[in-house]
């Protein structure tokens, strides 16, 4: 199909489902991550000994030039990556050729919230109102008087699963919250009383082409994404219409192909915002797997690898997706519901071999699909009634 090699950054449950999805096609990768067990190196046995996975970080240079030495299209699985590595590698001449996608330039945007908040806000995208602030009582206390409380405190870079994110309902708790969030750099965000998230994965081609997958609703806990159903349903039936094409407008502002994860806030009137957007494979779109023509991981690979993209339709007519959240340092919550999966027609259990269990780490997923609503709240139930009472 293609001879050309794909190194990964990042070798968690992304790289572990690019990498079941590349082993389908015959596509060789390498991934670049700490240790030699990790998710994603877990399924792809080392290809040769020079192409054996690297083991370093992804924000370590000189692992990153390791990896790029060794393959022809780059890749990544999270953005927290060395972009100015990625830029300086692009930038030397070589014998093949080096892609890298997203290019270094999205990843650059995408990996700052306020800097992509900027962007999206420059490009005409719906994002609600932002400040920046610096790490000072002062600042926070201005950008309340703009914003209004209760407000969103986050952090610009390494924010994960609402890790970087702090919630000042009053002026007394400004203090804690900067630090609580470590005096990392910040910004302010509007509260946003939406009445749902939703997302749409969309694909970019090499050419700049987009095609969204179905939206779905995203249901979030302490944070975390907890649940995913598509297709979107409710009273509006330009919903789903309009909320990709805000998507792929706003993809279409980034550079590079690949897969793009828009997380997007619905308001009671009807109006959508950006939240934020991940320039990779998203975990809102791990139903993709079962429950479309092709998955966002087999979609990620032909975009980077410039074969033709596979349809993004929905083939099933219910679906949804259950994360497995750690509930402490023991998977034995974990089993109670991938066991009680098993019995359920349509589940698929999906985990992601992750060494260690901690409270709040996701840890795997079941993605059920059904012939209606109905059958799949049905199919849903005993795994809902599985989990744990106080889940995070
Ligand atoms: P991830 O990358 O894992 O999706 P994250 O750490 O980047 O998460 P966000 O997506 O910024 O965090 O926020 C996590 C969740 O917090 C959102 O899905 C939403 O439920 C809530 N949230 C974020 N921003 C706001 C806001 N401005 N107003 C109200 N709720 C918010
Ligand atoms: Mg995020
Ligand atoms: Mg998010």
């Amino acid at each position: 199909m293609t001879d050309k090699i794909v190194g990964i950054l990042g070798g968690g449950q992304l790289g572990r489902m690019l990498g079941a999805s590349a082993s389908l096609l015959n596509v060789k990768v390498v991934i670049l991550d700490v240790g030699e067990t990790g998710p994603a190196k877990q399924v792809l046995a080392p290809l040769s000994p020079t192409l054996a996975h690297v083991d370093g970080s992804f924000a370590d240079p000189e692992k990153i030039r390791e990896l790029a030495a060794k393959v022809d299209v780059l890749t990544i699985e999270i953005e927290h990556v060395d972009v100015k590595t990625l830029e300086d590698i692009q930038s030397i001449p070589r014998q093949t050729p080096l892609a890298i996608h997203p290019s270094p330039a999205t990843i650059h945007i995408i990996q700052d919230k306020l800097r992509q908040k900027e962007h999206l806000l420059s490009q005409d995208s719906p994002v609600s109102e932002f400040c920046p602030v610096d790490s000072t009582e002062e600042s926070v206390r201005s950008a309340a008087v703009q914003l209004d409380l209760p407000l969103m405190l986050k952090s610009r870079t390494l924010a994960y699963d609402g890790r970087g994110n702090c919630v000042v309902q009053q002026v007394s708790q400004i203090a804690d919250a900067i630090s609580a969030l470590g005096k990392r750099p910040l910004y302010a965000e509007k509260w946003v009383p939406f009445v749902k998230e939703i997302a749409v994965i969309v694909v970019r081609t090499i050419d700049g082409e987009v095609q969204s997958y179905p939206p779905v609703e995203t249901v979030h806990k302490d944070n975390v994404c907890h649940l995913v159903f598509a297709p979107l349903r409710g009273h509006d039936p330009t919903l789903p219409q309009r909320a990709c094409a805000i998507a792929e407008a706003a993809v279409k502002t980034f550079t590079g192909a690949g897969v793009f994860g828009v997380e997007m806030f619905l308001m009671e009137d009807g109006c959508i915002f950006i939240n934020e957007i991940a320039p990779r494979p998203h975990n809102s779109g791990h139903y993709t797997i079962e429950a479309c023509e092709t998955s966002q991981y087999e979609n990620h690979l032909r975009a980077i690898l410039n074969l033709p993209l596979g349809s993004t339709a929905l083939k099933v007519q219910s679906t949804a997706m259950l994360n497995l959240i750690g509930h402490s340092s023991s998977m034995d919550e974990i089993t109670t519901t991938t066991n009680a999966a098993l019995a359920v027609p349509g589940a698929t259990v999906h985990l992601y071999g992750k060494s260690e269990c901690r409270k709040g780490r996701k840890m795997g997923h079941i993605t059920i699909v059904a012939d209606s609503d109905a059958q799949l709240r049905d199919r849903l139930r005993p795994l809902l009634q599985s989990l744990p009472s106080s889940t995070p």
